[in-house]
């Protein structure tokens, strides 16, 4: 097959390519990409892969970085663009079923192809727009399968990481698993105990992420996957609700474990906190999941005050609304929105009144009764029972010390 125009992330690339074909080497389009172009998808990848080994692309170019110079991984800086070159390889044995025990370098695109996790990542572009299909990458394309290159029990079994990217790509890209595939990864889903859980927890937002996370998610379930995931051991209820639901569909990683966690725990911030913890979540993460849930229950409970909007904030109620509307009871976002946007402050410092201007203004001494007078004057004020201007909040504040 053949391209008559490459994209043009690849067309800027094509220098790099040509210089290296001009020293006497093949260069190639490789991975994401090459499978993405195929596809008619954006493409956020531009992999480079060579017979040229790490020392002869350094001769080529002048301005290169040893990105990942063990695995043969050079980049190349052109004119503000970095190009990754990787020189083809094979990779010996897996002893810890993650990480070859060590790589070699080749120069038969055919050997580096053959490493490649799924046939749908195991093709090649050339320069001249000739599509380099080894192992029926194609006809996977075109059929919307996810089949492993090879034997998969044995690609499995040299990285069990690759289990968890084959059910994201069926979930990223709406394919189906092909049945052998899809029965090694049953056969080897133990194996994914020994993968680091921040690998993981990449694919699994992937998958919940993706164009069809149901079939991701169908396959993580039905190959027993889950129950070598971070306190996942309990969850095939949740799963098999969240495939139940008519829709499922994330707009970002918090969405998506909100709905996991309002299926699997309390409104709990420990519980939320305990469980993506474990997935080696960001805190950043966390404080969000904490607050759409939160948000979530107060949708179902219909029951959201100013004060509410105020300390959860509208980014929280906004991600819930989705996930509400996913569970079956949504709200009307609009109303939120104007309702947070008519708020009288939508933070502590648009208060009229701080701890100065007691301490100058009315004779408080610093310490925990400051803090408590602010904290009831800013709660009156959100709540649209003070007018946040000086004079009435000092009469307050008064009237709270003389109380
Ligand atoms: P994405 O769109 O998420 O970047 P990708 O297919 O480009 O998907 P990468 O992780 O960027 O995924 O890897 C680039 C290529 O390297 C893949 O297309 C595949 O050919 C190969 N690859 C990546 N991870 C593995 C793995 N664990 N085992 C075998 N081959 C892999
Ligand atoms: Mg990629």
């Amino acid at each position: 097959m053949k391209l008559n125009k490459l994209p043009l992330e690849f067309q800027k690339a094509r220098i790099i390519l040509e210089k290296i074909r001009n020293a006497g080497f093949e260069a190639y389009f490789v991975g994401g990409g090459v499978r993405d172009t195929l596809l008619g998808l954006p493409l956020h990848d531009v992999d480079i892969a060579t017979s040229a080994y790490p020392a002869e692309i350094k001769r080529i170019f002048r301005k290169t970085v040893d990105t990942g110079i063990a695995h043969g991984t050079v980049t190349i800086l052109d004119h503000g663009e970095g190009y990754e070159v990787t020189t083809f390889r094979t990779e010996s044995t897996y002893q810890d079923y993650r990480r070859p025990d060590s790589v070699q370098f080749v120069r038969s695109l055919k050997d580096d192809l053959k490493r490649r996790d799924l046939t749908i990542n195991a093709l090649a572009l050339s320069l001249d727009g000739e599509v380099i299909d080894l192992f029926g990458g194609l006809e996977d394309l075109k059929n919307g399968l996810i089949k492993a290159v090879g034997n998969p029990n044995e690609r499995y079994h040299e990285d069990a990481l690759r289990m968890m990217r084959t059910v994201r790509f069926a979930s990223q890209l709406d394919f189906e698993i092909e049945e052998a595939t899809l029965n090694a990864v049953a056969e080897n889903a133990h194996l994914l105990e020994k993968i680091a859980v921040e690998r993981i927890n990449v694919e699994w937002t992937k998958l919940l992420l993706g164009k069809n996370p149901k079939k991701g998610i169908a396959g993580f379930l039905e190959t027993k996957l889950f129950v070598y995931c971070p306190l996942f051991n309990t969850m095939e209820q949740v799963l098999k609700t969240m495939l139940s639901l008519a829709q499922l569909h994330f707009k970002n990683d918090v969405a998506a474990w909100t709905l996991v966690c309002y299926l699997a725990l309390d409104d709990d911030h420990k519980q939320i906190s305990r469980l993506l913890k474990s997935w080696k979540c960001s805190n950043e993460l966390i404080v969000d999941v904490q607050s759409s849930f939160s948000a979530l229950n107060l949708f179902r409970a219909n029951q959201i005050s100013a004060w509410n909007l105020y300390t959860i904030g509208l980014p929280a109620f906004e991600t819930a609304a989705s996930v509400a509307s996913m569970l079956g009871f949504s709200r009307d976002i609009a109303v939120i929105q104007s309702r947070y946007e008519a708020l009288p402050i939508k933070n502590k410092k648009e208060l009229a009144i701080n701890g100065g201007n007691l301490i100058k203004d009315l004779q408080f001494t610093p310490g925990s009764f400051l803090g408590k007078t602010l904290a009831i004057i800013e709660k009156k004020v959100v709540c649209g029972e003070l007018r946040n201007e000086l004079g009435s909040l000092e009469a307050a504040a008064v009237k709270i010390k003389n109380n």
